[in-house]
């Protein structure tokens, strides 16, 4: 069965009385050569088990059980599942779940593969990439790469350098958890139904032992959203928004101990200096400096 044939799956579709689902961002890949690099691609063969999120009609799920050991699937939509029981039937080492990744408690599901390598390949849907990748490098859970396809421009965010335009505070709290680099484009007409945005596939490399290491996360975190969210304003008016119990004075004046400009805006610190940055703010606000 060719799941990369357009009318293989609109016949698959029809028999089992399936419409694409625009609200779970069902679109899907039709161009095997694509769905064999991201397989091989996943994690540089470190890895025995693969996550895979929406494995839709399991395209993607039957190239990556060719080449792991094991492959876990999410899929939110319950429909998918008669499906997926079909066209997986003889991969014995794929265990489909019909789960939201969202609500699913990834540490509970995944631990007893913790041991060979776990990481994570999907294609994934484009109305909640942000709130999966951040519920992924949140988890603390060992993976060893996430790779990903995604819209080109969050992929272009992602992989952006540090002061660059294509920055934002999602590339930074990426910089923290590890390296993304983009790997390659993959055009709409490469899918049913064709996604009104260009794809990236993009791999990221976490760290197992990060090199940044701020006192204090929540802080950290809270510098890095509060200077990006007001992008446009200098650093001392974007962190004040942020910080309501340090004066902007004392806030300029740590900007200033960092060897920072005070109209330098947010957008041109390094990962480096915003936690030198968080670190100073933190200890600001234990010795209850207003
Ligand atoms: N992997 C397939 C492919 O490449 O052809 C389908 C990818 S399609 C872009 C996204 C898939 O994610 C769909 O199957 C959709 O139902 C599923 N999905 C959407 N939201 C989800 C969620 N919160 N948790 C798990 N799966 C989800």
């Amino acid at each position: 069965m060719n799941l990369c044939d357009i009318q293989t799956i609109k016949q698959i579709m029809s028999v089992y009385g399936l419409k694409f689902r625009k609200e779970f961002g069902q679109n899907f890949l039709t161009n095997r050569m694509v769905v064999e690099d991201i397989a091989d691609n996943a994690c540089d063969g470190r890895s025995k088990t693969i996550l895979e999120i929406g494995p839709g009609i399991g395209t993607l799920t039957a190239q990556l059980a060719e080449r792991y050991e094991n492959v876990v699937a999410l899929e939110i939509d319950k429909s998918l599942i008669p499906v997926l029981s079909y066209t997986l039937e003889d991969y014995k080492n794929v265990r489909v779940i019909n789960e939201d990744v969202m609500k699913a408690d990834l540490r509970a599901l995944l631990e007893p593969y913790f041991e060979g390598g776990i990481s994570v390949c999907a294609n994934l849907p484009y109305y909640i990439t942000t709130p999966i990748l951040m519920k992924l490098l949140e988890s603390g859970l060992p993976f060893d790469y996430i790779t990903i396809m995604i819209q080109s421009e969050v992929a272009d965010r992602l992989c952006a350098k540090a002061g660059s335009r294509d920055c934002g505070a999602i590339t930074t709290v990426l910089s923290y958890y590890g390296t993304a680099e983009k790997l390659f484009t993959v055009s709409a007409g490469n899918f049913v139904p064709p996604p009104k945005v260009n794809s990236s596939v993009v791999r990221i490399k976490l760290y197992k032992d990060k090199p940044y290491k701020p006192k204090n996360e929540d802080i950290f975190f809270r510098t890095v959203k509060a200077a990006f969210e007001q992008r446009r304003k200098t650093l001392p008016n974007a962190l004040s928004a942020g910080f309501s119990e340090l004066s902007k004075d004392t806030l300029t004046t740590l900007i200033l101990e960092c060897g920072l400009n005070a109209d330098i805006r947010g957008e041109k610190l390094d990962t480096a200096t915003f936690v030198q940055l968080a670190d100073k703010i933190a200890d600001a606000i234990t010795a209850n400096i207003q």
